[in-house]
């Protein structure tokens, strides 16, 4: 993976934003490669669809690439709020690329959201533009990425330094079986598995997640089986191989 981009490819444009998209796809469409599956490249969807997409040839896997100096963290801006949700209802929701570059095009950072992570209790819908804005009544969305456990990221680049391929994929691919579920199901399991990460304890018993029984509640309003419900969330990070069990009622976070 080479982190310059090549400034020759937008030798021919004027405006910043369109030099940033064809720097940034350019760069990408060489360099990245399928996390969720062997594929050593992933190549920009047809022109009609949304410049900024691609996909993997052999796994069908959808990327969405966004580029910054400074990379939001707690919320990022995305497209059309409906159609966001749409695709994250009909599970055909993109991981979302996040390239953090410097003024001269050297690549920083690059981190996956992973699709899997993106349910509807991430997806905010934004007010709808002013009566005198060129599309009024347009209603975009914000991806919480605060709402997001720290496992739903995966550093492809971090700090200038290229991780290692096998490891990302991993990382990566663990979650994939997630994608199947419905997402209602998939938001109890993330949630869990958030509240798990917050507890920021390397073991910990049914007891520490069961303290947190609030923070469902608050989620899930009216569930009266949160405690049923935890740990069948558990159990599908079990099988996962998130968590293992380590004896006594503990479960032991995988690295
Ligand atoms: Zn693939």
């Amino acid at each position: 993976m080479d982190l310059i981009c090549d400034l020759s490819l937008a030798e021919h444009y004027k405006s910043a934003s369109q030099r940033a998209r064809v720097l940034s796809e350019g760069w990408f469409a060489r360099n990245a490669y399928c996390l969720a599956c062997d594929a050593d490249e992933v190549r920009a969807t047809a022109a009609n669809t949304r410049a900024t997409d691609f996909v993997c040839p052999k796994c069908s896997h959808r990327y969405e690439l966004k580029t910054f100096e400074r990379r939001p963290r707690g919320s990022l801006v995305d497209g059309a709020f409906d159609a966001m949700m749409q695709r994250v209802l009909s599970r055909k929701a993109p991981t979302l690329c996040l390239l953090e570059r410097t003024k001269d095009w050297e690549i920083r950072s690059f981190a996956a959201i992973h699709s899997s992570f993106l349910v509807p209790e991430v997806v905010e819908k934004r007010p709808p533009l002013g009566p005198n804005a060129r599309r009024a009544g347009w209603v975009g969305c914000n991806i919480r990425l605060d709402r997001i456990a720290s496992d739903g990221e995966v550093a492809v680049v971090e700090k200038g330094v290229v991780q290692p391929v096998a490891d990302v994929r991993r990382r990566f691919q663990r979650f994939l079986p997630l994608a199947k579920k419905d997402v209602k199901q998939r938001g109890w399991t993330l949630l869990t598995l958030q509240m798990v990460r917050e507890l920021g304890k390397a073991t910990f018993s049914l007891g520490d997640i069961y303290a947190l029984e609030s923070e469902f509640a608050i989620a899930y309003p009216g569930n009266r089986h949160v405690r049923d419900k935890i740990r069948q969330q558990l159990q599908i990070l079990l099988d996962l191989g998130v968590l293992h069990f380590s004896g006594r009622g503990h479960y032991r976070l995988s690295d």
